[in-house]
């Protein structure tokens, strides 16, 4: 029996991982990990030199909750414990967050105490957010965009200053398309439940808070006990993809890098002839995917049309990144974690991440800005060069935080279709996919950004749930 892992991102990895942990089902299942590039880690991509570390893709980790946690377990079990660099709540990178607008940096309230001022550019004290919802009329709904109900629940400005950017930041997305599900799918069921979400938050008070009986390694315990807001890795996150893809090779995964996969042939329910642009087939018992959906459309298109479209349905968005290095003695920014901008200002730039102040052992000002995002064919079209990026990139961080010192080193990347849009209607597709694929005995799994969250966590999270259902049907 031979499972095959399609894609080396930190979806294929974590799969071929917890392929390992669960015993490889009955201890005779082989395991092949085909990689399309000459890298494992997939959108984990970090430019390391003495003086700066440029994350291209992915640069901190959430430690917060089961999904957080479990990913501290897997660090430790990989021994990367010593890199991990993390931020107290007393960090500035914790306490400082901005938005821009009219023009301006603002602080986003971070304390208690603040939510009883006045904060530009909120009009009045974000309390009052929490009296609209307590006399907000109950509404009955499935589903409806995060920018919706937070409109309706905390009011407009909240929705505009607060949500949007927040959306932009996680997911490069629009908050008027986003499913509420994708990040506040607890509060949703408590207005849907007990009419407010405040109502349902101090009813849920009263309940038991667990950990998905998840055990927790010295790690996990630490992030927990000093209250950690997030993490990076010393040496640049893509440590952490090439120290799992050692660890799968030294357990005897077999990882085979240059190798693209172009077409699936479902021949019975434990044979999937997995064909290669390079001509080589491999007979598979099993196939995980954990490249995007849109990929897997065109694989398995000729036989399964039907799952293709469902598959194609869910949209992707293409980022463009700009890191720039400053070889200055004294910051040029502020302390914080850095700013993003709301859609209402209409900017090219989504936001910019003040890596010097969140990334350790970085000898000047590091930044990163990111552009485009939902709105990134519109703004800048398809054929925008890296060169142009970088002028706009430029043109901003001059006019936002007056910088005018030289640049000393940068790197301009266009990430292709690198996010899924978990927009209204994405979880019902995605049951319509997994329905489609368990009505036909197909051997495929489906793992990756593309279904059940897009950040590194619910990868992770998602890959070792997947693996523990297929196990469970061995
Ligand atoms: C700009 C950006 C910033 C982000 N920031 C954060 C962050 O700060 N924190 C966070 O938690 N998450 C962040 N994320 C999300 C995080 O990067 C993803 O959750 C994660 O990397 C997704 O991993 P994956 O394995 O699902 O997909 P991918 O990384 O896309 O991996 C898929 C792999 O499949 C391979 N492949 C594709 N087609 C084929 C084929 N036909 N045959 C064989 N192989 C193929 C690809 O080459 C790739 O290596 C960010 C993402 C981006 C793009």
């Amino acid at each position: 029996m031979m499972a095959v892992i399609l894609g080396g991102g930190l979806g294929g990895l974590s799969t071929g991982y917890y392929l390992l942990k669960n015993g490889l089902y009955c201890n005779n299942l082989k395991v092949c990990l085909l990689e399309a590039t000459d890298y494992c880690g997939g959108w984990i991509k970090s430019i390391r030199t003495k003086d700066y570390i440029f994350e291209q893709g992915p640069r901190t980790i959430r430690p917060k909750g089961p999904t957080g946690l479990n990913t501290l377990n897997m660090m430790q079990d990989l021994g990367l414990s010593e890199h991990v660099s993390a931020i107290t709540p007393d960090h500035p990178a914790a306490k400082n967050r901005m938005i821009y607008v009219n023009k301006s940096l603002h602080l986003l309230p971070s304390s208690l105490k603040s939510v009883f001022k006045k904060n530009e550019p909120f009009s009045k004290p974000l309390i009052y957010a929490a009296l609209n919802d307590l006399t907000q009329p109950h509404k009955s709904l499935n589903e409806d965009s995060i920018y919706n109900f937070v409109e309706r629940r905390f009011g407009k400005e909240i929705a505009d200053y607060a949500i949007s950017p927040m959306i932009c930041g996680i997911c490069a997305g629009d908050a008027k398309e986003i499913s509420v599900k994708f990040l506040m799918k607890t509060l949703f069921e408590y207005e849907q439940n007990h009419g407010s979400v405040i109502k349902g938050m101090v009813k849920s008070i009263f309940k038991e808070n667990n950990n998905g009986n998840l055990e927790m390694s010295e790690l996990a315990k630490r992030a927990k006990e000093e209250r950690w807001n997030v993490y990076s890795l010393k040496g640049g996150l893509q440590i952490f993809p090439k120290t799992l893809m050692n660890y799968l090779k030294n357990k005897d995964i077999d990882i085979q890098l240059n190798s693209k996969v172009e077409e699936l042939e479902f021949v019975d329910s434990s044979l999937v002839k997995v064909k290669k642009t390079d001509g080589q087939v491999l007979d598979a018992s099993h196939v995980y995917s954990s490249i995007p959906s849109h990929v897997l459309a065109k694989l398995v298109n000729k036989q399964h049309p039907e799952l293709a479209e469902h598959l194609k349905g869910i949209p992707f968005v293409t980022v463009g990144i700009v890191n720039l290095y400053f070889a200055t003695d004294k910051p040029l920014v502020s302390p914080a974690f850095g700013f993003l901008v709301p859609p209402l200002e209409n900017s090219p730039i989504l936001g910019v991440v003040f890596d010097s102040c969140c990334i350790p052992d970085q000898n000047g000002t590091v930044l990163t800005v990111m552009l485009g995002g939902r709105w990134f064919n519109e703004k800048f079209g398809p054929d925008i060069t890296k060169e142009e990026l970088y002028n706009i990139a430029m043109k901003e961080i001059k006019s936002i935080l007056k910088i005018e010192e030289k640049v000393a080193a940068f790197n301009v990347s266009i990430l292709d279709k690198c996010i899924p849009q978990y927009v209204v209607g994405h979880y019902s597709r995605v049951d319509k996919i997994r329905e489609y694929v368990q009505s036909k005995n197909l051997p495929l799994s489906l793992v990756g950004s593309s279904y059940d969250g897009v950040g590194i966590n619910d990868v992770i999270y998602s890959a070792k749930a997947q693996v523990a259902q297929d196990c469970g049907q061995q």
